[in-house]
Parts: structure tokens; C-alpha cells; sequence
């Protein structure tokens, strides 16, 4: 048993504006805990923090400053969890921090960067390769995703995929059995053999997570997500199994509702997450107390299902993210103190063993029949009967089957019988004898002799054999695969180099359909249980659902797509992906390439270390003398050659690995982005269709217009904004992307429109499908980029251009997010 308090870490996001960077500092001398000091001037104080303080000081396992990048946090925070979940304990890590403060980049990571990648897919990454390079005990890993909205469970892995809001989801309830063991009833758990279906099940479970979110529900904000890898180990032959989960999870927003002030619908959602945030902490501070014998688990979904992570069987650690601006340092604060308690629990982690029953039967039968046979012997029990043509089958049976086993430890087991003995060495021996005939005709007899003289060398030549085989085989795979993606990246670059005419094609759809082939690389050993279930047909799928949608868009729809396309912030990251990607296919194709000359270096030294020594052996033979024993010093520098070439094909091949992960991850990046772009271009093109219904004839029309997309910064601002609006007007806002610029005076364009917008009764416009309609939009809204160009020359560099101008050092996020 481990016992051990829940460990805290602290992480300060980057500020962007050193202007708004609230005063704080971090002392690292006091190295077993280092502290926290954050300053309250005395006229925020006032006005924030109901108390006169100024300075506050609390103290953490780490504190990680803006510098700090996502592999410093995975090897401080994470590797540690990782390696107890592999050594058998459940393990939990969890984010802690106010909207923006940087948990989903702590715990899944940044969608643009490969380098941006965060706590779980490294983590995943690293236990794969723990268990790869462990083949003494058989490991099965599962995964599950699961995200709690309104105190309502929502399965993220959803195989039918089918959904467009978080309700479509399969619903994850909680119940307890009279063990008073936690269960989830409706969250599949699936297979994962290698990193790689690990990841797919990954960017399934996040683009479902984004799909499923709306203005409404802002669930990235309002919701916990919990991502879990069970793992379980074996020793071969032995029944005991283990069993460690690792949960790592995303909190809510842990921001007050009394500052954001909702009424209405919103506020029944923020009563929620901030009901099942307040659950939260007071089961933390019923843990932190002495002598608390009741503990209130039971009051949420979320502290029932992280039940031993709190106070339990559980390695825990949580991460407090903190965004240390100034209008940010009450908030900043509460999560602080809220870490201080946490730090005070205690939690008892044991390894989590269990018998398997089946194997007990199978051990315990084992047991029976030995003995039964032991008995046998001892009482003089006589065979003498000759043994039944069914008796002889079933033996035989077993002699192929033993001979079939590839486990070295497995066992012909006939018991004591010696009939059964003598038969089997009969049969044993009728095969060799047939072999070797079969053998005769097929094996030269200069190389049997060399079988006779050298049984070992063979042994050798054939495990390399086998393993170039088998190297071979993965290479032609990873080859293929770069052959089809750089088919699809120069497909990808031709069409969106393609002018428009083309574009209004039904194949030549704005992207090129997911890519479940290219993922299908290095082949998978075990085969999918728990849940028959292809993450590579989730992801194609997903995506060919995208690409079905867009193709059936009207031409004006696809012109209006590709408008906005252009001026979409994320298009400069997926451009970006899709040359970083190039780049890596070529790296990985130049690999490729110097790994097959090594292969033929290999298989010429070989074949040189082969006739060297079939000369000496001649030699030995024609002069009638035994071999040398002196070493044979050319075949020596052969196999050292050989060795190194060895070495250097290890090499290449770990990096042409590593390469593969990361192209998928960018891949599977730009598929989310890709998703996103098209969802956000139906909630724009709603939007603008509503908006021209509205506005027809367009007056007042650029009041309700916003030219382009947003990223969820800006929505975040938008979804605080309408906390201070009524419901009604929330719901009216609501699919706007972003407020409307100061600059523009609705009086002097809407004349303009009202010229350039084909005249059309606004009733009779449906929002989908008419391609008349659909131009109608189209009109309207190139109309109003023309005046809008006319106009200004920012209006039409949205904030997304913006930060195409200025790239903001991390992410557009920062640049225009929390920044006011
Ligand atoms: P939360 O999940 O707490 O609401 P996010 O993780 O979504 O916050 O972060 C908000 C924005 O800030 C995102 O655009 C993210 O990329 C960026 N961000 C957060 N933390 C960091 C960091 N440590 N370095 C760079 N960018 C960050
Ligand atoms: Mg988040």
C-alpha cells in the first residue's frame, strides 16, 4: 500500500500583454515546496477580493512559470502517475482552473502544434512504450471517454458517431453495487493494441466533443471530461490479474456564477457545473477534515465516478492552472486556496489484484489430473488395454498442438499413462522421419551438412530472416502509406490551389476525405474485445460524414465555404500542418529509402558471412583437418560490419516510428480542424441566411453582422457577454461569432445593400438546400464584403487575420482571448 497525499501543482499561462500581467512571484529556494506569491494592489482589493490582503502566499509540489512547456509538465506531472499505473495503482490527474487558464491545453493539448501536444497523448505514447518494451507480462489496455454535462453523463466514444449534439450521445449513467463499487453503466470501454488506435479514439471522443458543443451548451466551458486508460497485466500462466485506471481529467470552468451573473436557462447550466464544482469541494474539505465519517460522494455524478481518486485507492495529483492576469487574480486566488485543501488529503493506493476464475479452473483441473495420476503410480494401477482410436485422436491432437504453441513454457501433458508416452514418442517420431523426407528433396546437402555442423548459426540466419521478413513486411506498409498521403497532400495543395469553376464540382469537395488507410500502418497484434468496434472506421467515417455534407452543398454554398475558408484563422494553421506534413513525408520517404539499401547491406554481408564460411568448411573437408579454431578474422570484420548496419536499421527504423506517430497526429489535427471549420461555417451560413431574412430589405443589416469566424476565445467572450444579456437576447446573439465592430455605421450601408441583394419575400427563405436561396445568401453576403472593403481595410481582416499578420507567440487563443 502507498500512501501519500494528493500532490498539487501549480502552472501560470502565458500572459500576452505584459501590461495586464497581474504581480506575482515564485520562490523556488525553498526547494522541498516552493511557493506562490501573488500581490493584490490595494484598489483591486477593494473592488475584487473581499478582503484587505494584499500579498498571498501558498505553497506547491512545483510551480511552473509561462516558460514552462507541455514535455516539462509531462515529465514532472504526468510520467510519475504513469509509471505507478504501470506498476499497478490507479492513478488520476486533474485540472483545476477558471475558463482560459489553460487545462485543455494542459491535458489534451493544443490544436495546432505537434509540440503542443498535452498530457494525454504523450502519456499515452509513453505507456505503450513501457508495455512494448516489457514482454514479460501480457498487457491489455482499454480506453473510455467520458463527459459530464448538467450532472448527465455523455459517452464521447459513441460508435455510431452520429452526433450533432451532445444529447445524441449514448447517456452514462452511475450506480453502485452492494460492494459499494462505482460502475458506469453505457460507457464502452475499447480495445487499444497500439498508441496509434489510442490516439484515433482520442480525436474521436475530442472532435465528438466539439461537434456536440453549441453556443448554448458551451460545453468546453461548462463541462468535465474525464479520459481513462485501464490497464491490465498478467504474468503468463499465472491467474492473478491486475487492474490500474488512470483518469485524467478536465474540469469545468471553475469561475463563480456570481461573477458572470446568468439568468435564466444559463444559469441552470452554471448552477450545475458550479454545483457539481461546489460538490467537489466539499468533499474535499469532508476529506481534509479529521474525523469526518461521512464523505458526500453521492451528491454528483462527477465525485461519484472519481470517488477513489478522492480519499481513495488512487495516486492523485491535480494541476492548477492559473491565468495570472490582473482581472484574473481573484479567480487565480480561489483556485490556489482550493489546491491548498486538496494538498491535505490523504489517499491509500493498493495494487489492485484479482484472481481470474477461469484460470483457477483451468489451473485447478491441471492440479487434479496430476495428482490423479501421482496416485496412479503409487497404487500400481495397471493399463494394460490398448488405447481407443478416439484416445489416439485426441492424442494426437495434442502433439500438434503443443507443436503449434509458440509459448516456450507450454507442456505436452499425457499424465502418467504409459501408452499415452509411448504414443506420443511414436508419433513424434513418425513426423520427424517424414520431414526429413520432405526435407531431402527441397534442402541441398551442402546446407545439411552445414544444419549437422552449425545448428546454432541456422538458428540465427533464420530468426534474422525472419525478423527482415517481418521488417519488410512493415516497411512495404509505411511506404504504401506515404505513397497514398503524398498522393492526398499533393491532391490536397492541387485543389486548393484550384480556381472556382472547378471547386463547384461535386469531387472536388474544399478537402480531401479522412484517411483511414494511411492510419492502417504497422499491423496490430491483439484483436479488438471488449467492443467490436474500428477506430479507423469512426475516424473515416466521421470525416466522410463531413465530406458528404459539403458535397451536397449548393455551388453558391461551396463559393460562400471557400470565402470562408480563406479568411478562417484555422486555415493558416491547416496550411501550416499540411507543409509541416510535406516536410515529414519527405523525411520519412528519404528514410525509407536509406532503410532498404541498409536491408540489401544486411542481406549482402549475410550472404558474404555464408559462403566465408561454407569455403572454410570445404576447406576443412578437402584437407581432411578439423575447422580452425583460430577466429576467422574476415568474417569477424564482416559480422561486426553486420552488427553495425544492425544498429544503424534499429535506428532509422525507431525514427521512421516516431516520424509515423507524429504525421498521424497531425493529421488527425488537421481532421479536427477541419470538422471544426466546416461546423463553424454552418453556424456562419445559418446566420448570414438569418440574417438576411431579418434584414430583407437589408436595412440595419451590418448590425447584425459579423464578417467571419471566431475562435472559441472570442465565443467564450461572446457566451460572457450574453451572461449579462437576458435570455432572450442571448438566444438572438447567440449565433453571431463575434461582436460587432465599433467602426461601422449601420446608416450609411444599408442603402448600399439594399441595392446589391436580390429582392426575395425574407419569409420564404429556407435556411438549407435551395441553391436559389443559397445564392441569394451568397449575394448577399459578397454584397457586403464590397462595402465592407470599401470601408475600411480592417473590416475585412477579422480578428482571424489578425493573427495571421501578428502570429501570437502561443496560439490565436491568447492573442485575442482573454485579453479585453
Ligand atoms: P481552459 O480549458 O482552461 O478553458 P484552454 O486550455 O482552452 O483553457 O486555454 C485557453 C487558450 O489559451 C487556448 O487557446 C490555449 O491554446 C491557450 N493556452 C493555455 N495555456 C497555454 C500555455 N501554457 N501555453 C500556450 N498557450 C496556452
Ligand atoms: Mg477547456
Amino acid at each position: 500500500m502507498v500512501k501519500q497525499t494528493i500532490q498539487i501543482f501549480a502552472r501560470v499561462k502565458p500572459t500576452v500583454r505584459k501590461q495586464q500581467q497581474g504581480i506575482y512571484s515564485i520562490d523556488e529556494d525553498e526547494k522541498l515546496t516552493p511557493s506562490l506569491e501573488i500581490i493584490v494592489p490595494h484598489d483591486l482589493a477593494d473592488g475584487f477580493v473581499n478582503n484587505k490582503r494584499e500579498s498571498y502566499k501558498f505553497k506547491f509540489q512545483r510551480i511552473f512559470d509561462q516558460g514552462a512547456n507541455q514535455e516539462t509538465i509531462f515529465e514532472n506531472i504526468a510520467k510519475p502517475v504513469a509509471e505507478s499505473v504501470l506498476a499497478g495503482y490507479n492513478g488520476t490527474i486533474f485540472a483545476y482552473g477558471q475558463t482560459g487558464s489553460g487545462k485543455t491545453f494542459t491535458i489534451t493539448g493544443g490544436a495546432e502544434r505537434y509540440s503542443d501536444r498535452g498530457i494525454i497523448p504523450r502519456t499515452l505514447s509513453y505507456i505503450f512504450e513501457q508495455l512494448q518494451k516489457d514482454s514479460s507480462t501480457i498487457y491489455t489496455t482499454r480506453i473510455s471517454y467520458l463527459e459530464i454535462y448538467n450532472e448527465c453523463g455523455y459517452d464521447l466514444l459513441d460508435p455510431r458517431h452520429e452526433a450533432s449534439s451532445l444529447e445524441d450521445l449514448p447517456k452514462v449513467t452511475v450506480f453502485e453495487d452492494p460492494d459499494q463499487n462505482i460502475h458506469l453503466k453505457n460507457l464502452s470501454l475499447h480495445q487499444a493494441a497500439t498508441e496509434e488506435e489510442a490516439l484515433n479514439l482520442l480525436f474521436l471522443g475530442d472532435t465528438n466533443r466539439m461537434i456536440a458543443e453549441t453556443p448554448m451548451n458551451q460545453a468546453s466551458t461548462r463541462s468535465h471530461c474525464i479520459f481513462s486508460i485501464h490497464l491490465s497485466s498478467k504474468e503468463p500462466g499465472s491467474a492473478t490479474v491486475r487492474h490500474a485506471k488512470l483518469h485524467l481529467v478536465d474540469l469545468a470552468g471553475s469561475e463563480r456564477v456570481a461573477k458572470t451573473g446568468v439568468g435564466g436557462q444559463l444559469l441552470t447550466e452554471a448552477k450545475y457545473i458550479n454545483l457539481s464544482l461546489h460538490y467537489l469541494e466539499q468533499v474535499i474539505i469532508a476529506l481534509s477534515e479529521k474525523h469526518r465519517s461521512h464523505i458526500p460522494y453521492r451528491n454528483s455524478m462527477m465525485t461519484s465516478v472519481l470517488r477513489d481518486s478522492l480519499g481513495g485507492n488512487c495516486m492523485t495529483t491535480m494541476i492548477a492552472t492559473l491565468s495570472l492576469e490582473k482581472r484574473n487574480i481573484d479567480e487565480s486566488i480561489s483556485t490556489c486556496r482550493f489546491a491548498q485543501r486538496v494538498a491535505l488529503i490523504k489517499n491509500e493506493a493498493v495494487l489492485n489484484e484479482e484472481i481470474d476464475p477461469r484460470l483457477m479452473i483451468i489451473r485447478l483441473q491441471k492440479e487434479i489430473q496430476e495428482l490423479k495420476d501421482e496416485l496412479a503410480i503409487v497404487t500400481g494401477e495397471q493399463r494394460t488395454e490398448a488405447l481407443t482410436d478416439a484416445e489416439l485422436l485426441e492424442l494426437e491432437k495434442l502433439i500438434t498442438s503443443f507443436l503449434e504453441d509458440q509459448d516456450p513454457e507450454s507442456r505436452l501433458e499425457v499424465g502418467t499413462d504409459m501408452r499415452k508416452i509411448h504414443h506420443c514418442f511414436h508419433y513424434l517420431k513418425k513426423l520427424l522421419n517424414d520431414k526429413k523426407i520432405h526435407g531431402k528433396s527441397t534442402v541441398s546437402s551442402e546446407i545439411k551438412d552445414q544444419d549437422c555442423q552449425e545448428p546454432l548459426k541456422e538458428k540465427e540466419y533464420k530468426k534474422l530472416r525472419d525478423l527482415l521478413q517481418q521488417r519488410d513486411n512493415e516497411i512495404n506498409i509505411l511506404v504504401n502509406m506515404l505513397k497514398k498521403e503524398k498522393k492526398k497532400a499533393q491532391d490536397a495543395l492541387h485543389s486548393s490551389g484550384m480556381d472556382r469553376s472547378e471547386c463547384g464540382h461535386s469531387q472536388s469537395s474544399p478537402f480531401p476525405p479522412g484517411n483511414p488507410e494511411g492510419l492502417r500502418t504497422l499491423p496490430s497484434s491483439a484483436p479488438t474485445q471488449v467492443q467490436d468496434v474500428n477506430t479507423f472506421g469512426y475516424r473515416s467515417s466521421l470525416l466522410h460524414r463531413k465530406t458528404v455534407m459539403r458535397e451536397e452543398m449548393s455551388l453558391g454554398r461551396q463559393e460562400a465555404f471557400e470565402i470562408f475558408k480563406r479568411d478562417h484563422a484555422d486555415s493558416v494553421t491547416i496550411e501550416d500542418n499540411k507543409q509541416i506534413l510535406k516536410q515529414r513525408f519527405s523525411e520519412a520517404k528519404a528514410l525509407g529509402e536509406s532503410i532498404n539499401e541498409t536491408r540489401s547491406k544486411i542481406g549482402r554481408l549475410k550472404e558474404e558471412i555464408t559462403q566465408r564460411h561454407m569455403q572454410q568448411v570445404a576447406l576443412g573437408i578437402s584437407e581432411n583437418v578439423a575447422m580452425p579454431s583460430m577466429p576467422d578474422l574476415l568474417e569477424e570484420k564482416l559480422r561486426s560490419q553486420l552488427e553495425e548496419e544492425k544498429i544503424r536499421y534499429k535506428m532509422m527504423f525507431t525514427r521512421l516510428k516516431a516520424l509515423k506517430v507524429e504525421i498521424e497526429h497531425l493529421q488527425l489535427l488537421m481532421d479536427k480542424a477541419k470538422v471544426k471549420l466546416q461546423k463553424e461555417f454552418e453556424a456562419w451560413w445559418a446566420e448570414e441566411a438569418t440574417s438576411l431574412q431579418v434584414n430583407s430589405p437589408a436595412v440595419n443589416s451590418l448590425n447584425h453582422m459579423k464578417p467571419f469566424p471566431q475562435t472559441p476565445e472570442s465565443q467564450r467572450e461572446r457566451s460572457q457577454l450574453l451572461c449579462n444579456q437576458s435570455d432572450v437576447n442571448a438566444r438572438k446573439i447567440l449565433p453571431l461569432p463575434c461582436p460587432i465592430p465599433h467602426s461601422r455605421e449601420p446608416s450609411s450601408t444599408s442603402a448600399s445593400l439594399e441595392d446589391s441583394i436580390p429582392e426575395k419575400p425574407a419569409s420564404s427563405i429556407p435556411l438549407t438546400g435551395d441553391s436559389q436561396t443559397d445564392s441569394d445568401i451568397l449575394a448577399f453576403i459578397k454584397a457586403r464584403q464590397s462595402i465592407l472593403q470599401k470601408k475600411s481595410p480592417f473590416v475585412l481582416c477579422p480578428q482571424s487575420h489578425l493573427s495571421f499578420v501578428q502570429p501570437s507567440p502561443y496560439g490565436k487563443g491568447l492573442s485575442d482571448g482573454l485579453v479585453t
